[in-house]
């Protein structure tokens, strides 16, 4: 269902109003956890701002350690909520457990399905069946192959409203936290009719490599990027090196806007 021999035609997903896939680039950008009332607004007033108009932020976080900041849960969304509320912006966040997905859609514009899950079927069932847009990212050692299949369990329940999104993958490479595979954007829009994102804050894990990656994808065809931003990453309850301040942010978006296609 999601390969382009099925359907030639690009799916366009769209967000609040907000269309993706249909050749203009768009943004997503926010902290990596939703940590305070206070740190959301902050941020979604630059956000905003800059005229992105998809607020991120992790509610609950699939973290490696146990003892790391594992998440607001349900408070998370419901910050987030208000603050999207406040300045008229989507939500999208993670969900890791099928059983919060019923609760979570009356938060969220859009489902976070998150590297660590892409293959958890009963996820990927769980959130083709909701009549809601789903970013589903690339798993951290998934073939493109494998990614494509994961997109398929989503559609095949019935929800078409599917944005992938590349987030690099683990190889030997240790210069940066994963490798962005840049080549996979050409390669899922050829294969798929899906719109395609990249991450370059976890793909990356390095601030100084936002601005050329993005700017990689933008070249490449992406349909958008997503970032992290903070007001204070110094002292973020999680991926504290690699989030940009709100200065950075604007000087991100300043040097992007002009080579991307926005309306
Ligand atoms: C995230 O976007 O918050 C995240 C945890 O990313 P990933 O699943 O790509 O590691
Ligand atoms: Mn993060």
């Amino acid at each position: 269902l999601v390969s382009r021999k099925k359907k030639p035609e690009n799916t366009i997903v769209t967000v609040k109003g907000e269309t993706i896939g249909d050749g203009l680039q768009r943004f997503v950008a926010g902290p990596c956890s939703v940590e305070s009332y206070e740190q959301v607004a902050a941020v979604a007033k630059v956000v905003k701002q800059q005229g992105v108009r998809m607020l991120r932020g992790g509610a609950y976080k699939p973290r490696t350690s146990p003892y790391d900041f594992q998440g607001l849960g349900l408070e998370g969304l419901q910050i987030l909520k208000r603050v999207a509320d406040e300045y008229d912006l989507a939500v999208i966040s993670e969900i890791v457990d099928p059983a919060d997905i019923e609760t979570a859609v009356e938060y969220v514009d859009v489902i976070q399905i998150g590297a660590r899950n892409m293959q958890n079927f009963e996820l990927l069932k769980e959130a083709g069946a909701m009549k809601k847009p789903v970013l589903l990212k690339r798993g951290l050692a998934a073939t493109i192959d494998e990614f494509i299949n994961a997109a398929e369990y989503i559609v095949s329940k019935g929800n078409d409203q599917l944005i992938l999104c590349e987030r690099g993958i683990r190889t030997y490479e240790r210069a940066t936290r994963n490798t962005l595979d840049i080549s996979a954007v050409p390669i899922l829009k050829q294969e798929t009719h899906l719109p395609v994102l990249v991450d370059v804050t976890h793909s990356t894990g390095r601030r100084d490599l936002l601005v050329p990656t993005a700017k990689a994808a933008l070249a490449i065809g992406a349909d958008g990027i997503m970032a992290e931003v903070h007001p204070d990453p110094a002292v973020a309850l999680s991926d504290s090196a690699q989030q940009m301040d709100i200065p950075q942010f604007t000087e991100f978006m300043k040097q992007l806007k002009p080579i991307c296609n926005l309306n």
